[in-house]
């Protein structure tokens, strides 16, 4: 469906070519609309907004800049045990997309609860939970030493009367931004020095301490304590991609793939989506379901407001480049410890890729987050060539050994995914606050803008992540049903 459309339009296009230089299009050629609603990106809000208008009758047309569809839920088939790159973990309390899965038949699955083990280095040291706490190099304040550097932050910030907000919706309201205090001034005032601040660092589900508001974790730390109430996460057995495969597979036309969007133009008339390519799309109204550090790239001319202006330019995403390797040894095997590992240097933490009945796969993801990513992540770099994914392999391979000698430093790089500013489809894994930006932004950036409206999951206001995205498609919708309405 996405070619006859195509062809349409860049006919149209090239018999208009001496009007429209001329600035003044005619009517007809304006209001010629491909469909109602024209939704940019082919990610989890994208296509739950796209299914939701069809649902409610609306003609609706898809764009995805990708050959694949999904976004950041993004499983890698072809490997053993079938490895989520994007999301994984779906809380009890996703409601959206618990109905969605079950109308597009995806069965879910509690997550499996092997437990793990795993190996904490400092330097090449190898420490379990037990010589950590008492080891001389362990920087943390007396009363903390027991905790490990990557589940610090988050027991401290679930301690009894550290949580400032009281609901779900405080976060933005006035209790959260009288609470709206970095990551580092919180530990900082549990006695953290820079030392202990630095290992806490390594995991950090944001980019840096200093600029990581923990209004993100208490925020999340209150949602999951009513989730809990309702049960344990599920998953998506074979993959998480699986549910976007099966949505979109029921969209009312193929998403026209390979679109990547160049500009949005809204005008009194209808919106006018344009790729890279000068192929164009007109709707009455566009969705733009995308990432904000996407948008940024986007030329945007509609009338934004000064707030989603600035978010769009400044909204931080966590940084997270993973990597799945294959060791050609089973160093595990001789050096005796467990695979996962995290550590004070360049591979930050490593878990075992497991299939579902827990049993390993021999395949290891390197997972890196924040400032972490820098020294493997080459925004000019082609990670899908071969010289680069052996060059990726190498410097991997030279920490393992280091860490790990008996891997002998002999890895495969099966897999690389950058969720990094260097992937301008996405710009990160997730957005988060910094300090300061929830009062200002929060349930403001990203009101629509006359026919231009957004959706993602950066504006979510109860849920993050998946049930982000699905909130927001569900507001979308309904912002969309208005504006048609509106204009019949
Ligand atoms: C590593 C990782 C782990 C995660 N873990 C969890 C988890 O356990 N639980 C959870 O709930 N959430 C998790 N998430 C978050 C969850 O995956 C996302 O919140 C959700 O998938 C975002 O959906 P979205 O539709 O908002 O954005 P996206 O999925 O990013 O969709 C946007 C789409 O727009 C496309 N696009 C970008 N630019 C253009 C352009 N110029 N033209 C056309 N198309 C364009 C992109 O290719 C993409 O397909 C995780 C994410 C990551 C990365």
């Amino acid at each position: 469906m996405g070619a006859p459309l195509h062809t349409r339009r860049t006919a149209l296009r090239g018999g208009l070519a001496a009007i429209l230089a001329s600035g003044v299009a005619p009517a007809y050629a304006r209001n010629a609309f491909d469909a109602e609603v024209i939704v940019v990106g082919a990610g989890l809000a994208g296509l739950e907004t796209a299914l939701r208008l069809k649902e409610a009758g609306r003609s609706v047309h898809v764009v995805e800049a990708n050959v694949r569809q999904g976004g950041r839920l993004r499983t890698a088939y072809t490997l053993p045990g079938t490895p989520n790159l994007g999301g994984v973990q779906i809380g009890p309390g996703y409601a959206r997309l618990l109905a969605r899965a079950a109308a597009v038949g995806v069965e879910l699955a509690p997550e499996p609860v092997a437990p793990r083990n795993s190996r904490l280095f400092l330097g090449a040291r190898a420490l379990d939970g037990a010589s950590w706490r008492t080891d001389p190099a362990n920087p943390f304040p007396e009363a903390f030493k027991g905790l490990t550097p990557a589940a610090a932050l988050f027991m401290l910030a679930q301690a009894e009367g550290a949580n400032p907000l009281a609901t779900l919706d405080d976060w933005r309201g006035p209790a959260g931004i009288a609470a709206d205090i970095s990551a580092a001034e919180f530990l900082g005032r549990a006695g953290f020095t820079a030392d202990a601040q630095r290992l806490v660092d390594v995991g950090l589900n944001g980019n840096s301490l200093g600029t990581y508001s923990m209004l993100n974790l208490w925020r999340t730390q209150r949602l999951y304590e009513q989730e809990r109430a309702l049960g344990g996460s599920l998953v998506v057995p074979g993959g998480t991609q699986r549910l976007t495969d099966a949505m979109s597979a029921r969209l009312q036309r193929p998403t026209h793939v390979r679109f990547p969007v160049a500009s949005i133009t809204s005008d009194d008339s209808g919106v006018t989506v344009r790729s890279l390519q000068g192929v164009s799309y007109r709707g009455q109204v566009c969705v733009a379901a995308l990432p904000f550090p996407a948008l940024r790239r986007i030329e945007v001319t509609a009338p934004l407001s000064d707030i989603t202006r600035e978010a769009i330019a400044s909204l931080p995403y966590t940084q997270i480049l993973q990597v799945i390797i294959e060791p050609q040894v089973r160093f595990w095997e001789t050096d005796g410890m467990p695979i996962d590992m995290w550590s004070d240097g360049l591979l930050e933490r490593a878990f075992s890729v497991r299939q579902p009945d827990g049993a390993d796969t021999g395949l290891i993801m390197v997972w890196l987050n924040g400032g972490g990513v820098g020294p493997l992540d080459r925004a000019a770099f082609d990670w899908d060539s071969d010289s680069s994914s052996t060059a990726l392999g190498d410097a991997i391979g030279r920490e393992l050994a280091r860490l790990r000698p008996a891997s002998e430093g002999r890895v495969r790089v099966r897999a690389v995914q950058r969720w990094t500013a260097s992937n301008s489809r996405a710009g990160g894994a997730y957005m988060h606050w910094a300090p300061g930006q929830v009062a200002r932004w929060a349930g403001r950036m990203g009101a629509p803008a006359d026919r231009l409206v957004f959706a993602g999951e950066h504006l979510g206001l109860v849920h993050t992540g998946m049930e982000a995205a699905m909130e927001s498609a569900e507001r979308a919708v309904a912002a969309v049903q208005e504006r048609l309405a509106r204009r019949s």
